[in-house]
């Protein structure tokens, strides 16, 4: 069916056509934030928590005119400890609290994200059996067992039109997932699974869904409104799949961002301002529940079926609440159990420090989180080499950052003062559910590594204070620091990389002074390099490893390798070592936000300026 927007005015008959609402609700990446609380920082956060949308949904679905329906559109299922709780735990028999919670506010369906898969088939499959929902995931094919996810459903509701008339409209659902699931979690789905493109799998479903009687299709697309021009395989491939006929509707996710909003520039294929994806509407609404989408469609009945005459989309914070009302109550009880064995569990003390642990600088000067992660890792491969024909090759350690502000917000970094380090705080350090790998390494691929982190900041022009210091394109979680060697980055020259790890300046080059215990690393030098099963298998849209450099694998996650190293660590004495420093470049400064607490660990060269937009504060950097 022909979408059109509220600009193109309909011929006169077209007026006189019986017309319809249909609403339609998202969330999406909730990462098992049903309360408003922030289980690494071990405080309430009332800007997250289904629980803060649940009043709203229920007001945006019940006016008697209005048909609504809700979706959520993946990433569910894990993403915080209280999901790592239950997943090590169980539930005790009882239904899954995200599973209960989806129930209790009825959605419609739901779709899978890439980490549903975190936490293995069989889990999945146990937690999923209580849905009343369907589960929607189009581009994804099991070798054994009874499908976890239905390729589409068609919803059918009753609307009522503005004749006083009633008239059926089918619905069709369908879903996609990032296809990289089978590699970023190949050690736990071992080959159970097989993905295939996004568009592709649009392109097969697309006839189905249409043969199967639907009237409007909506697309869950657990993928970024990223690329405009399809590329087999895409992880975020929301634009080429609004362009795929048949799709009256987008809701993205899997980037955590907001649309529509202005952190993306307009092109002919996104308007950022409607919400429009090839101009029919698009919504990705955050995540933690920070954020409902809304796509209000006004429809208009003729005798080919119903047509999309008019949309909107907007997005709506959730609202911070003083007493709790019975819908919240009701969702409150169903966690409370997993919620307060999960605070038990997480308050555990596993060290001492004698220094402040924090992230407040965390790719712009030494950090000390990712300093204990890294000397975690190194400890853990070294003594899963020593007995192999590798025990000699040096070994580096590799980390990035996850608490770093950014689109979390100013209350998004770890911050652990001198006393006391808890198991939260290893869960703060290292939030996911990977495995540590150790990989083979040449000079140059850790040359490129390198470069890849150094893509991260701006190109700095001396002489100059007011420049800022981050490309906001390139996530900190993509800025990996490289322990066991020494290194600058000269930020007067052009990053090498773009934000999807494609080269953008093949002989662009910030990397200088690379040094393995002083001597210059040449480009056929091997190392073994301790990381994560993600960045392995190239997530982040890094160059992937081949197998046979994968030397190892651990058994255990690396969350339990920095807990057991910090337990036998017993003390935390020493702040962090610089190993890595910004070329010094004279008379040249720049700026970036960083917590307001962040003005009490400043490190050398960096100084407090002020208050910043969106509750952060701004510092400056001389070089
Ligand atoms: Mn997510
Ligand atoms: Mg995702």
């Amino acid at each position: 069916m022909n979408v059109k927007g509220p600009e193109l005015n309909t011929v006169d008959v077209r007026r006189a056509l019986p017309r319809a609402r249909l609403r339609i609700l998202e969330t999406t990446d909730l990462h098992m934030q049903l309360l408003a609380y922030d289980y690494f920082g071990d405080h309430a956060d009332a800007h997250t928590g289904l629980i803060h949308l649940a009043d709203q949904i229920e007001t945006l679905r019940s006016g008697p005119d209005d048909t609504a329906l809700l979706f959520d559109n993946g990433d569910f299922i894990q993403g915080n400890p209280l999901a790592d709780y239950i997943a090590t735990n169980g539930t005790g028999g009882q239904t899954h609290p995200m599973v209960a919670a989806l129930n209790t506010l009825a959605y419609d369906a739901v779709a899978l994200g890439n980490h549903e898969f975190n936490y293995g088939l069989p889990f999945l499959e146990n937690a999923l059996k209580d849905a009343c929902f369907p589960i929607i995931c189009a581009n994804i094919a099991q070798r054994h067992g009874a499908p976890i996810a239905q390729p589409f459903v068609i919803l059918e509701r009753d609307l009522p039109c503005d004749d006083g008339m009633t008239r059926r409209l089918k619905i069709g659902v369908t879903g996609f997932v990032p296809p990289q699931i089978t590699i970023w979690d190949q050690s736990i789905l071992d080959g159970a699974l097989e993905t295939d493109d996004i568009i592709a799998s649009a392109q097969k479903v697309i006839p189905l869904i249409k043969a199967a009687g639907a009237d409007i299709i909506v697309a869950l697309c657990h993928s970024g409104i990223g690329a405009t021009d399809h590329i087999v395989y895409m992880e975020n491939a929301a634009v080429p799949l609004a362009a795929v006929a048949g799709i009256d509707v987008i809701l993205s996710g899997h980037t955590h961002e907001v649309f529509p909003g202005d952190s993306r520039s307009p092109c002919h294929a996104v308007d950022p301002d409607r919400g429009t994806l090839h101009g029919k509407p698009a919504v990705m609404a955050g995540f933690y529940g920070n954020y409902l989408g809304i796509i209000d469609l006004q429809l208009a009945h003729d005798s080919d079926g119903w047509q999309v005459m008019a949309h909107s989309v907007r997005l709506q914070e959730g609202a911070a609440m003083d007493t709790r009302s019975p819908l919240q109550q009701t969702l409150t009880d169903q966690v409370q159990a997993a919620h307060l064995a999960t605070l038990a569990h997480i308050r555990q003390p596993i060290a001492r420090t004698e220094v402040a642990i924090h992230s407040y600088f965390a790719t712009i000067a030494p950090d000390l989180t990712q300093q204990l992660l890294a000397q975690a890792q190194q400890n853990g491969i070294a003594a899963a080499m020593a007995d192999t024909a590798h025990h000699d090759l040096p070994i580096l350690s590799a980390t990035a950052p996850f608490r770093f502000g950014g689109r979390a917000g100013p209350g998004h970094f770890i911050d652990i003062p001198p006393g006391t380090v808890a198991l939260r705080d290893a869960a703060a350090i290292y939030p996911f559910a990977n495995k540590l790998c150790a990989i083979r390494r040449s000079g140059s691929d850790i040359r490129n590594w390198l470069e890849r982190a150094a893509s991260h900041f701006r190109q700095i022009t001396p002489g100059r204070h007011d420049q800022p210091l981050i490309d906001q394109h390139h996530p900190a979680y993509n800025c990996d620091t490289l322990f066991g060697l020494t290194y600058e980055f000269d930020l007067t020259q052009p990053a090498r990389f773009g934000p999807d790890g494609s080269i953008h300046n093949p002989d662009a080059s910030r990397l200088r002074n690379l040094c393995y215990q002083g001597k210059p690393v040449a480009c056929d030098d091997a190392f073994i390099v301790a990381t994560n099963g993600y960045r392995t298998n190239g997530g982040g849209g890094f160059q992937g490893v081949p197998k046979i450099d994968i030397l190892y694998t651990s058994v255990e996650t690396t969350r339990d390798v920095l807990v057991a190293y910090l337990r036998a660590l017993d003390t935390v004495a020493q702040p962090a070592t610089p190993t890595w420093q910004f070329t010094p470049i004279p008379n040249t400064g720049a700026v970036f936000q960083s917590a307001p607490a962040a003005k009490h660990h400043l490190p050398h060269g960096i100084t407090h300026v002020g208050p910043d937009t969106d509750g952060f504060d701004c510092y400056l950097i001389t070089f």
